[in-house]
């Protein structure tokens, strides 16, 4: 498989001068209202990622048109979706201008990208608003595809927070351009790679976050290949009541109980350490305001919220991190958003970054926590910038927008 852009210039009669190279990149940023009406970029965490292979090809000569979403537009135009903002954002960090079509295979597009000269940049019109984009139908996101490589004489995927996706602008357009992989996708691969096949052991894994019933699959897969599974966040009541104990006014999914039990049983089977928290932080209600009481697990009260893991848990989740050689932790702790309930979450965060080896933060939330915490990105091996591409990767499924450029 191709990586990196020399080996794309092989595909392309030598040099990628003079080139229309298209990049899927992952531009999906979330805004916010500026001065005079404006809309502006609030976290541009995704741009600057992306900027790199983008800098690369334009440093090369290419003509760089990039396509990318933004929210989730019902397959039209829809103003409060456009990637304007995001536009003028990258051409501040390419420190060049970013030409802007504002439509995504129309005259615009066909016009803009024909007006660039070696080594610029254009950005298409988030791609959402095409119907093609994202249809189920083999041949209306084929036809999409078509229209998309009409605009380019090659394709880079950089886009990690789509590559789970059999979309136009991520799998289709592949099938149609001479293509390679993209640095940021190649590095989040990597990483996988080394969490997957072979990882150094103890390989400890740490998931939180809200729903048990959205990583219950990665559950699965992990239960046979971590040392040890460690459990905090929203997701942990459904574990806590598949134990038997009641868990007040706690996230609960009362349909995933006995999925929860039969992991228990199966990880006393294997031998897995399944480690579940013994004491929580209640509140009386979800408040930034609201008192915390700490309480073991098996006293949580009736008409209480369990809102982060308790100090002795934490203690020991940290204690059972920090001799691992591989770590991959997805899911906060608890209500981080709430300085009253981010102590687990910070706790595991400060081990990760104390662990001799690899440490990985996967997901949106648990990157936004760690920095939200005042952790630099450095302190850890790898945060990835793409939470269901990672999560689904661990699940062991088939990477759609990776597997298409291995097949050629
Ligand atoms: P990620 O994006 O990292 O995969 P999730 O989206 O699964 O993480 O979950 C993140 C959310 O989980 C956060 O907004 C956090 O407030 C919430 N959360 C964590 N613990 C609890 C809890 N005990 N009760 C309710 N929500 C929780
Ligand atoms: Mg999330």
């Amino acid at each position: 498989m191709a990586v990196g852009i020399d080996a794309l210039a092989g595909k392309v009669g030598g040099s990628l001068r003079g080139k229309r190279v298209l990049v899927r990149s992952d531009l999906n940023v979330p805004l916010e209202d500026g001065e005079e009406g404006q809309v502006r970029v609030a976290d541009d965490g995704r741009i600057r990622a992306s900027v790199p292979t983008i800098k690369a090809l334009a440093d090369a000569g290419a003509r760089v048109v990039v396509a990318a979403h933004l929210g989730r537009p019902k397959g039209a135009p829809d103003p409060a979706y456009s990637l304007r903002p995001v536009a003028e954002r990258l051409g501040e960090l390419l420190g060049n201008p970013v030409y802007f079509a504002d439509d995504t295979v129309g005259q615009s597009a066909h016009d803009t990208v024909s007006e660039l000269r070696d080594g610029q940049v254009a950005l298409l019109e988030n791609v959402r608003f095409n119907p093609g984009e994202t249809s189920k139908d083999d041949a209306e996101r084929g036809a999409f595809a078509v229209d998309l490589a009409s605009l380019a004489d090659a394709f880079v995927s950089d886009g990690f927070g789509v590559v789970h996706r059999k979309q136009a602008s991520v799998y289709d357009v592949a099938q149609r351009l001479p293509h390679a992989m993209g640095g940021l996708v190649a590095a989040e691969i990597d990483v996988l790679r080394r969490l997957t096949e072979d990882p150094e052991r103890p390989y400890v894994v740490v998931l939180g976050g809200s729903k048990v019933s959205d990583k219950l699959a990665v559950i699965d897969n992990l239960l046979g290949k971590a040392d040890a599974l460690l459990v905090g966040g929203g997701m942990v009541f459904t574990f806590l009541a598949a134990q038997g104990h009641g868990v007040g006014r706690s996230l609960l999914e009362q349909d995933q109980v006995d999925t929860c039990r039969e992991y228990l049983r199966r990880a006393a089977d294997t031998g897995v350490e399944l480690v579940l928290p013994t004491d929580v932080v209640v509140a009386p209600e979800f408040a930034a305001d609201a008192t915390p009481t700490v309480v073991a697990v098996d006293a949580i009260p009736d008409d209480q919220i369990g809102l982060d893991i308790g100090p002795e848990s934490s203690a020991a989740f940290a204690a059972a991190i920090r001799p691992a050689r591989t770590v991959f932790w997805n899911g906060p702790m608890g209500v981080f958003e709430f300085d009253a309930f981010a102590s687990g979450t910070r706790a595991v965060a400060q081990a990760l970054t104390e662990i001799d080896g690899l440490s990985v933060v996967g997901g949106g939330d648990s990157a936004a926590a760690v920095r939200r915490l005042g952790f630099a990105d450095s302190a850890f091996g790898h945060i990835s910038t793409g939470g269901g591409a990672s999560l689904e990767y661990l699940e062991g499924k088939a990477l759609p927008g990776i597997d298409v450029l291995e097949e050629s």
